[in-house]
């Protein structure tokens, strides 16, 4: 293979060409199964290929299988769309390909992450000696916190996980609430905590941790203890109620690990700050940049308030290592990865293109087009809105014209929906009901976009009524 220049611009103008076509594109995926594996598939060639065939293959197998995900209309799970200034540093740090695990390996990516750090707890109001690591998602924002507090609880009861592991420990009694998402039990099995251990306390009809439920449930609880709440329900985007279930683990001297994978950034908003009163009193945060904050893949952030048990939980050393001196970050000592990218570039780009009015305009702009869309369905004649819409998360649910089944009905109007390319969302059952679920993360939804999405959906239960 030989070096090629041209490909790196061949690429730029492909990516700046499909960024353009965001708009207008047909939101969802065009191509299926079969058609993709043709288009991409056959055995590893024997001889290369020239670059610059190989990625005008690549953007012309590809395009059918893309899904419009960056772009305007898209508002399925909590996805978040890119900001151009984030693509752009993001090109860079591939570019500039820098090992991010030492200080000694890349100064620029370690200051970048020290001050993206710093930025992003006085964007949160969180303590400015809390650790911050560049991770990968949400993910592995829960497992590095929770790896973290459990650390400190078995440190408390004169235990140490690191070296020891959980053999012959004080067993740690997890609470988490009805509502809690996927991600922290996923968590909870790599830390060897068990996700079907946890005790399980009850949620309101907004998915809210019950303060009521987790007074009880602390009340029988021995030993390490660590509670998970949560700011944004991955479906109504309703807050677990942080001035009471804060205090109630402080008295028990439980660890409060938060999951704010989106909700946490209406901390950013002067308007919306209302909506995470007392987070700023949780020991540990997880959060998500590639979702509100609308840079690229993958930019998660685990935050701890107690940095010397973030640090205990994740650092690594090693004969051949160059720690860095006591004022220099080694990125690796705040995430589970040893080599990585240097995600803080992007994150830094984008907070310093936005800034604070920035970031706080981007969280409320997105909260007003889904109460846009919320109230235009919710006027609409057979069309219920299941929840409060206090953030950017719809839940909305179809009842057919004759007394027919309104699951039934409303899963055929998301899949016709998402036949038609104008706007994407997918499904989910909120407390035992089938609805409709619309998450508004995406700098780049205008008004328009709103009505012209509601319009399609509307469209669409009328054509199968
Ligand atoms: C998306 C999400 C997660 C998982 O985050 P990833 O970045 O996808 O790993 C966890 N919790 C909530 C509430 C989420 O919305």
């Amino acid at each position: 293979m030989t070096s090629d220049a041209n490909v790196l611009a061949q690429a730029a103008a492909a990516a700046q060409a499909f960024l353009a076509s965001l708009p207008d594109r047909h939101v969802g995926a065009r191509a299926t199964l079969a058609e993709l594996r043709a288009a991409l598939g056959g055995l590893l060639p024997e001889a290369g290929v020239a670059p610059t065939q190989v990625i005008a293959d690549l953007v012309r197998h590809v395009d059918a299988g893309l899904i419009a995900m960056p772009g305007p209309r898209y508002f399925g799970f909590v996805i978040g769309g890119s900001y151009p200034v984030a693509v752009a540093a993001d090109w860079l740090t591939s570019a500039w390909d820098q090992n991010a695990g030492l200080y000694a390996v890349s100064p620029a990516a370690a200051v970048v992450e020290d001050v993206a750090a710093g930025w992003l707890r006085a964007l949160f109001g969180l303590p400015a000696t809390a650790g911050v690591g560049f991770v990968t998602g949400g993910q592995m924002a829960t497992f590095t916190c929770l790896a973290a507090a459990r650390h400190a609880v078995l440190r408390r009861a004169g235990w140490d996980v690191e070296q020891d592991g959980l053999c012959g420990a004080a067993p740690i009694t997890v609470v988490v609430g009805a509502e809690a998402h996927a991600t922290i039990f996923a968590a909870l099995r790599y830390l060897g905590l068990g996700a079907g251990r946890v005790r399980t306390v009850a949620a309101d009809g907004q998915g809210r941790m019950r303060s009521d439920a987790l007074r009880a449930t602390l009340a029988t609880c021995n030993g390490p203890t660590i509670v998970c709440a949560q700011a944004g329900n991955v479906n109504t985007g309703a807050f677990d109620p942080f001035p009471e279930i804060a205090p109630l683990t402080q008295r028990r001297g439980a660890w409060l690990h938060v999951d704010g994978a989106f909700g946490l950034w209406a901390a950013a908003s002067p308007a919306l700050r209302h909506l995470v009163a007392g987070v700023e009193r949780a020991d540990s945060w997880a959060t998500d940049a590639h979702k509100w904050l609308n840079v690229p893949y993958d930019a998660g952030l685990a935050i701890v308030a107690d940095a010397s048990a973030h640090r205990a939980a994740m650092s690594v050393t090693a004969a051949y290592l160059i720690p860095g001196s006591s004022d220099q970050r080694d990125p690796l000592d705040w995430t589970p990865e040893f080599s990585r990218r240097a995600r803080g570039f992007p994150i830094y780009a984008t907070l310093r293109a936005l800034g604070r009015q920035g970031v706080a305009e981007l969280i409320e702009r997105c909260c007003a087009r889904a109460r846009r869309m919320a109230e235009r369905l919710a006027a609409a004649p057979r069309v219920t809105v299941l929840n409060d819409v206090v953030l950017n998360q719809v839940l909305v649910r179809f009842q057919p014209p004759l007394d027919g089944d309104a699951d039934a009905f409303t899963r055929a109007v998301v899949e016709r929906v998402q036949r038609d390319g104008t706007c994407w969302l997918s499904g989910t059952t909120w407390q035992g009901k089938g609805a409709m679920r619309i998450s508004v993360c995406n700098w780049s939804t205008t008004e328009a976009d709103a009505d012209r999405s509601v319009d399609a959906i509307l469209r669409a239960a009328v054509a199968i009524s």
